[in-house]
C-alpha cells in the first residue's frame, strides 16, 4: 500500500497515551491519581443528561442538517450575545462533534506548502500536528512566564510575514492556563489591521473558565476581524461533556459554506440527541457550571501553593482553564523524565511540557480537575519523587 507521505507528519495528543498507560497500571492494581487528561472530573449535570435521554425517547434518531439543528444554533447565537455582547446570525454557526474538528478544518483550509501558520507554543498539540500535516510552515509564538503566561501583542505581530495565512490563538490557554490581557488583545487587533490577509482561529473553549474576576475578551468583540475570524468553542469543558462530542464554531460569511461542505464530507452531522442536550446546557440552569468553577478555583489555590513550596519548582498562578504549568528546571529533571517517574514510580499522571511544544521541555502540566485530597496526595508523591 502506498499512503500519502503527509500522514507521517501527523502528530498526536500525548494526554491520550498517558491516559492509556495510567489505565493499564490501574488494571494491574496500582493506585493512580490522574492529573493528566484535561477533562472535568464532574459528571455532566443531570438536567443535560435528562434532555439527551428525552431526545432519544422523543425519537430524535435520524440525521440532522449538517450545520446542526436550528434551535441549537439559535441557542448558541443567544449565548454569544449574552456572554460576548455580539450579534451573530445562526447561519454563521456550525455545530461540530467537539472542539477539535474546527481546528482540523480551519488549518486544512489555510495550510499548504509555502504558507506560514503562527501558533501557540506551548499550546494544544493538535495545532502543530495539523500545521505539519497540511504542509504549511509552523511558526511558534510563546507567552511570557513573567506575565503569568500571557501573550504580548508585539511577540505575536513580530512573527507575521507576507506568507502568514493563519494565526491561531487560545485564551485561556492549554497547557499554561495563561490569559491574554485586554490591553494586549487591543494592541494585537490594532496591529492585525496592517495584515488584512491573515485569518485568525481563536480557540475560546475555556472562555467560561476564568479566575480572579477576569472577564473573557473574545476576539468576536473586534469588528475589524469579523470577516476573517473563526471562533472555536463548545460544551466539553464548561458543561463536563467531553465524551458527548459537542462543539461549535463561528465562521466568516465567506468560509461558512465550505466549512459546512467539510462537515458533510467528514461526519454528516452531530448526534441528534446530543444536540438537544446542548440546547438544555445553554438555556437551562447554570448553577452546576458555577459550582464546578468554584471547585476549580479552590483547587487552583491549593495546587499552586503546594507546587511553589517544592524546591526547584516555580508555578505561576493561572488565570483560566484547569491547568498549571510549573517550571521544574530547578529540580534537575526535565519534564519528560519527571512525567515518567511520576507515573511509573509514584502513580501520578501528568503531561511533560514537551508534549505541548518545543519551548517547554522544562515544564510539566497538571490538570487540577481532580479532588482536593487527590491533588494534595499527588503533590506529596511528587515531593517524594524529587527528594
Ligand atoms: N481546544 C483546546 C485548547 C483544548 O484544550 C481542547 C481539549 O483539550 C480542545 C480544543 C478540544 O476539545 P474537544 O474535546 O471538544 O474536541
Amino acid at each position: 500500500m502506498q499512503t500519502d507521505p503527509a500522514l507521517a507528519r501527523l502528530g498526536t495528543e500525548s494526554a491520550f497515551s498517558v491516559l492509556a498507560r495510567a489505565a493499564e497500571l490501574q488494571a494491574q492494581g496500582r493506585d493512580i491519581i490522574n492529573l493528566g487528561i484535561g477533562q472535568p472530573d464532574f459528571p455532566t449535570p443531570d438536567n443535560i443528561v435528562e434532555a439527551g435521554i428525552k431526545a432519544l425517547r422523543d425519537g430524535h434518531h435520524g440525521y440532522t442538517p449538517a450545520k446542526g439543528i436550528l434551535p441549537l444554533r439559535e441557542a448558541v447565537a443567544a449565548d454569544i450575545h449574552a456572554r460576548r455582547g455580539v450579534e451573530v446570525g445562526p447561519e454563521r454557526i456550525l455545530v461540530m462533534p467537539g472542539g477539535k474538528p474546527t481546528m482540523f478544518f480551519a488549518i486544512s483550509m489555510f495550510g499548504q506548502a509555502g504558507a506560514e501558520i503562527v501558533y501557540p507554543d506551548p499550546g494544544f498539540p493538535i495545532y502543530r500536528s495539523m500545521v505539519d500535516y497540511s504542509g504549511a510552515t509552523p511558526v511558534p509564538v510563546s507567552p511570557r512566564e513573567e506575565d503569568g503566561f500571557g501573550y504580548r501583542a508585539a511577540d505575536i505581530l513580530s512573527r507575521l510575514t507576507p506568507r502568514t495565512r493563519l494565526l491561531i490563538l487560545n485564551n485561556p490557554n492549554n497547557p499554561t492556563g495563561g490569559v491574554m490581557t485586554r490591553e494586549e488583545t487591543d494592541a494585537l487587533v490594532t496591529g492585525l489591521e496592517d495584515w488584512p490577509d491573515v485569518a485568525v482561529l481563536s480557540d475560546e473553549i475555556y472562555s467560561r473558565m476564568l479566575y480572579g474576576g477576569r472577564k473573557h475578551v473574545s476576539l468576536m468583540n473586534y469588528p475589524s476581524l469579523k470577516n476573517r475570524l473563526i471562533v472555536l468553542d463548545g460544551w466539553s469543558k464548561t458543561y463536563a461533556m467531553t465524551g458527548w462530542r459537542l462543539g461549535y464554531s463561528v465562521w466568516p460569511e465567506t468560509l461558512v459554506d465550505v466549512a459546512e461542505r467539510l462537515c458533510v464530507n467528514s461526519h454528516s452531522c452531530v448526534n441528534a440527541a446530543t444536540q438537544h442536550a446542548g440546547i438544555e446546557a445553554l438555556t437551562g440552569p447554570q448553577d452546576a457550571v458555577d459550582s464546578m468553577m468554584q471547585a476549580f478555583d479552590r483547587r487552583r489555590h491549593i495546587i499552586v501553593g503546594l507546587l511553589n513550596d517544592l524546591p526547584g519548582v516555580r508555578c505561576p498562578d493561572p488565570g483560566g482553564a484547569f491547568y498549571v504549568f510549573p517550571n521544574i528546571e530547578g529540580t534537575g529533571l526535565d519534564g519528560q523524565t519527571l512525567q515518567t517517574r511520576l507515573l511509573e514510580n509514584a502513580g501520578v499522571a501528568a503531561i511533560a511540557g514537551a508534549s505541548f511544544g518545543e519551548t517547554a521541555t522544562g515544564n510539566i502540566r497538571f490538570s487540577y480537575a481532580n479532588s482536593e485530597d487527590n491533588i494534595r496526595e499527588a503533590i506529596a508523591r511528587m515531593q517524594r519523587v524529587l527528594t
